[in-house]
């Protein structure tokens, strides 16, 4: 990221904000695309990784943030869409109070903190 912005050859490209009733529709759009991806994985799970792939393009253009609730439902790393039990572990590290994904693609752990109570809510 540092390097980017001391490259002279970068430019920053202008951001405006996109029309509300385009935003509405991204984010429909992801919602779906999760959706459709969970459906597709038992029949062809690269299937599934090119839904993630798409709904994270859309969040990228229309700035808008994918759901905790999807956020978790793909790799941080490699983003393959994973499913818990198929493809991705889920244990508990009590002291550090947090919940350890690790993706069984790329053998990556992912952390999420449950001390807070509005981590909690799903
Ligand atoms: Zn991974």
């Amino acid at each position: 990221m540092a390097n980017a912005e001391k490259n002279p050859k970068f430019k920053k490209r202008r951001r405006s904000k996109k029309p509300t009733d385009q935003i509405d529709i991204a984010s429909e759009r992801i919602e779906i695309l999760f959706e459709q991806a969970e459906a597709a994985f038992n029949g062809d799970p690269g299937l599934s990784d090119r839904y993630v792939e798409i709904a994270r393009k859309i969040s990228m253009k229309y700035n808008v943030p994918i759901a905790q609730k999807y956020k978790k439902r793909y790799c941080k790393h490699c983003k393959k869409y994973l499913v818990y039990g198929a493809n991705a572990r889920v244990r508990l590290d009590s002291p550090k109070k947090c919940v350890l994904i690790t993706c069984e693609n790329c053998g990556k752990k992912m952390r999420y903190g449950y001390a807070k109570p509005a981590g909690a809510k799903e």
